[in-house]
């Protein structure tokens, strides 16, 4: 049956063991590639390393298919296409950088060849500036589609198409285009971004509606997920791991400022002895890439950078994946740790968390004068999800991350792939409904005067009995003592975790110049939890400690 609806079956076959050199399709590869040759347009979704290129450049070489000639690829950066049409000739591919960085003779040679009759090129690789501003590359395109030598546009990385995703490119809008001036040729898109919404926009941008969708699972099953309390002086903890990780491993630490990277960086050289160096935006083209290539070749190992490093690395063997700040989005954070293990093999990715770093981003977010309405809600929404994430420590981390991305994952799966599971299959925690805790807390602070001024701190002494030295009167509260048997750390983020839901929220009295003046009041959410309408999920320390 593929035979007769696939007539190039046998030539897709013989190209990817002769070209390729690669005995046989990971999943969804040989649907992506019959499809775009059969004309259809393809939106294509997998995780990073999931070996999307392919999907394209084994069509451009074939001549089976319903259309042939020349795969125009939509990349957004420079440094990524010179790198993959380098992979190209390598492999024997003819393929054309088409770029800002061509110069003029490069460009009129580009031009001859792909004006020539039956141009030898299979590939061009463009960014999308080039394809949309007009100028020759356009009658190009025209002539080669009257040729019918155009054989189909691929937008790599897509989902800069979308306000939702985390690339956001303006010049990526313009692609609508392409099917409107190129009518009859095939589109493909393809994203490592899985939310819903991006989808809807690449496709509805694009004009590929009722393309072929080919969805992939991102689960990331090498990559072991843990979140860890980001209490003291962390770095000496980050030493010891990095130390039990042997001197060839490499590996990212992610910073949120470019400070911090620097500051980290020299701390790990001068103060013990790792070559770490540091990475971020603020640095020259020149340096960016001599960092850069002297980690991909192994000459250092650790690189403490922004998250302007990452989008078009590819190293397969990065061990692991430190977050020395909190990410701004889940799927932020998806994408940074899945820099991690590309060939396969157990890498870490930790995640150093502390309730109040999450708070300060939230002010920041919302005294950010540059941002409108719109755009706070939309990154403290973001931001929330990160939160909930740290502090839930009852659910699987992949089956939370996986959800995110609307994938139900079993955390049977997890095979102890992360601290939550770990955890529990090692009987250290146990998992209960809190619900009643939940409610008492709120009663708890309901029953307070504002004018108390009660902390998170304050409440969970109280809560657990304890008169603290605070010099409020506690125990006055009807609720003082009702979770005596819990823990201290645990009843904290008990609390925490009422507030991320909004059941309880903080005020700051007077002017709120640092968070240390955080008070507890009633939130938006606490009917819900007092109507008992919402179920919570904790997990305990199996013997409380106290
Ligand atoms: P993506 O673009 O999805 O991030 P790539 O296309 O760069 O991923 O592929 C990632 C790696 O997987 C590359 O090293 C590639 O050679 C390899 N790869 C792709 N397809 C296959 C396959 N069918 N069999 C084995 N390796 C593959």
């Amino acid at each position: 049956e593929m035979e007769t609806r696939y007539p190039w079956t046998k030539e897709v076959e013989h190209k990817l063991r002769t070209k390729f050199k690669l005995p046989n399709f990971r999943k969804h590869q040989k649907e992506a590639i019959n499809e775009t040759m059969a004309g259809k347009d393809v939106f294509v979704l997998m995780p990073t390393g999931g070996g999307k290129s392919l999907t394209y450049q084994l069509p451009a070489v074939c001549d089976g298919g319903k259309t042939r000639g020349v795969t125009f690829v939509v990349s957004p950066l420079i440094s990524l296409i010179n790198d993959q049409s380098r992979h190209l000739t390598r492999l024997g591919i003819p393929a054309i950088a088409y770029t800002g960085d061509l110069t003029q003779k490069d460009k009129n040679l580009a031009h001859e060849e792909l004006a020539r009759p039956e141009p030898y090129t299979r590939v061009v690789y463009v960014t999308p500036e080039m394809l949309t501003m007009g100028g020759h590359i356009k009658s190009i395109l025209r002539s080669l589609l009257q040729r019918k030598r155009l054989a189909r546009f691929v937008i790599d990385e897509a989902h800069c198409v979308s306000q939702w995703g985390h690339d956001f490119r303006a010049d990526y809008l313009r692609l609508g285009e392409l099917r409107k001036t190129y009518p009859g040729v095939p589109i493909m898109a393809l994203t490592a971004t899985a939310q819903n919404k991006v989808e809807e926009d690449i496709i509805r941008s694009l004009g590929i509606q009722g393309c072929t969708v080919l969805r992939q699972s991102f689960n990331r099953p090498n990559l072991h997920y843990e979140v860890r309390p980001k209490t003291g002086k962390i770095i000496l903890e980050i030493v010891a791991f990095i130390r039990t990780q042997g001197t060839q491993a490499s590996g990212i630490i992610y910073c949120n400022s470019r400070d911090n990277c620097e500051n980290l960086a020299k701390e790990l050289r001068d103060s013990h002895d790792l070559e770490a160096h540091h990475y971020h935006a603020g640095m020259s083209k020149g340096d960016r890439r001599k960092i850069q290539e002297g980690w991909q070749e192994h000459k250092f190992e650790i690189i403490v950078a922004t998250i302007a490093f990452g989008m078009g690395i590819d190293k397969p063997d990065v061990r692991f994946v430190i977050h020395h700040h909190l990410p701004r989005s889940l799927e932020g954070y998806y994408q940074e740790t899945g820099r991690a293990g590309r060939d396969g093999k157990p890498s870490n990715c930790i995640l150093y968390y502390a309730f109040k770093d999450g708070k300060k981003i939230l002010s920041q977010i919302d005294q950010d004068r540059e941002l409108t309405r719109d755009q706070k809600e939309r990154q403290k929404a973001s931001m929330q999800e990160v939160l909930r994430y740290c502090n839930n420590k009852a659910d699987c981390r992949r089956s939370q991350v996986l959800a995110f991305f609307n994938e139900t994952f079993d955390p049977v799966n997890c095979h102890q792939g992360c601290d939550t599971c770990l955890g529990r299959d090692c009987n250290i925690f146990n998992t209960e409904d809190v619900s009643k805790d939940a409610v008492n807390v709120i009663k708890m602070v309901q029953a307070f005067n504002r004018e108390d001024r009660i902390t998170i701190l304050n409440a969970a002494e109280c809560f657990r009995g304890f008169k603290g030295n605070s010099g409020k009167m506690l125990n006055e509260n009807p609720f003082f003592g009702v979770g005596k048997d819990w823990a201290r750390n645990e009843a904290e983020r008990l609390i925490q975790t009422l507030v991320i839901e909004g059941a309880l929220e903080e005020f700051c009295v007077a002017s709120a110049a640092g968070w240390t003046n955080a008070y507890l009041r009633l939130g938006k959410n606490a009917k819900a939890h007092l109507n008992g309408k919402t179920m919570m999920m904790e997990f305990r320390q199996a013997s409380p400690r106290k």
